[in-house]
């Protein structure tokens, strides 16, 4: 009986030290991973996040590529906030730098070519949607570029989330990069990103027998609650099919998170590849 208790009481001593050993561990493991948790936060690779400095010493590190991703605000109809493209091209184009790795980020721009305010066409029928002229949307890129040109980035990636506008884009970095790759910088439009996707998503779609997304529908939709972290941006109970009355052309309540998981990086995984594939012998 004696020798029984005393056995017991060593299995309960080497319990507690185990106990002991894995508390020290995770001690040790906390302390570990505390710089690395401290230096992520500095290393953001979104330019408004960083100061001057930071700025410089990234380009000099090797951060040689800058994304202009440009976004808009316009209606989405009633279930989908007005920043559904700022909310994606914020998301998207941070995943873009940290997977090429030498990029980094300027603002993303909040404005598009979305109808005419005075006749109030397109989606300035709603109210908050913004619309800026091709002139201003394409001398926006192209005043961004030459500022990314002057802090010493070597390749200037220019992309848009928004169908409004790509051509402004593609003409801004063709001119630019015209005058620039004598001296050794490169302007590019990053076509695939929207482009590429919207081919993937209309073949997956068609694939499946789902409506393809003409706006604020099942593409659309399901972006955006991938992106919303926080549920700020989706009104479920108002998602509704609609033929434009309410400025949705589609049906948004097919839209499911997973789905917009799977379009949001196509659009990534597009344009890392392209940016790859234009700036390889150029760095
Ligand atoms: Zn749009």
């Amino acid at each position: 009986m004696k020798a029984m208790e005393s056995t017991a009481s060593v299995v309960r001593r080497l319990i507690t030290k185990g106990d002991q050993l894995m508390k020290s561990l995770t001690f040790a493991l906390i302390l570990l991973l505390l710089p690395s948790v401290v230096l992520a936060q500095s290393k953001s690779v979104l330019i408004e996040d960083l100061t001057w400095t930071e700025v410089r010493d990234a380009i000099a590190a090797g951060k040689t590529t800058a994304i202009y991703y440009a976004a808009s605000t316009e209606q989405n109809g009633p279930g989908l906030a007005l920043g559904k493209h700022i909310f994606i091209a914020h998301y998207a184009a941070q995943r873009i730098a940290e997977e090429l790795g030498n990029a980094l980020v300027y603002p993303t721009m909040p404005y598009a070519i979305a109808g005419d305010p005075i006749k109030k066409t397109g989606h300035m029928r709603f109210p908050g949607t913004v619309s800026v002229l091709e002139e201003t949307f394409g001398a926006v890129a192209r005043d961004v570029a030459l500022s990314a040109i002057a802090a010493g980035f070597k390749n200037v990636a220019l992309m848009g989330d928004h169908g409004g506008g790509q051509q402004t884009l593609k003409k801004v970095a063709e001119v630019l990069n015209a005058e620039w790759s004598p001296k050794g910088v490169h302007v590019y439009h990053i076509s695939d990103l929207y482009f590429k996707e919207k081919e993937q998503m209309k073949e997956y779609l068609t694939k499946r027998n789902m409506a393809i997304d003409q706006h604020a529908g099942i593409d659309d939709t399901s972006e955006v609650m991938f992106v919303d972290k926080e549920n700020k941006w989706v009104r479920k109970d108002k998602l509704a099919p609609d033929d434009g009355k309410m400025g949705v052309i589609g049906d948004p309540t097919q839209a499911f998170i997973e789905l917009g998981k799977m379009f949001v990086e196509f659009k990534i995984k597009n344009a890392v590849t392209q940016i790859r594939s234009l700036t390889a012998d150029k760095k």
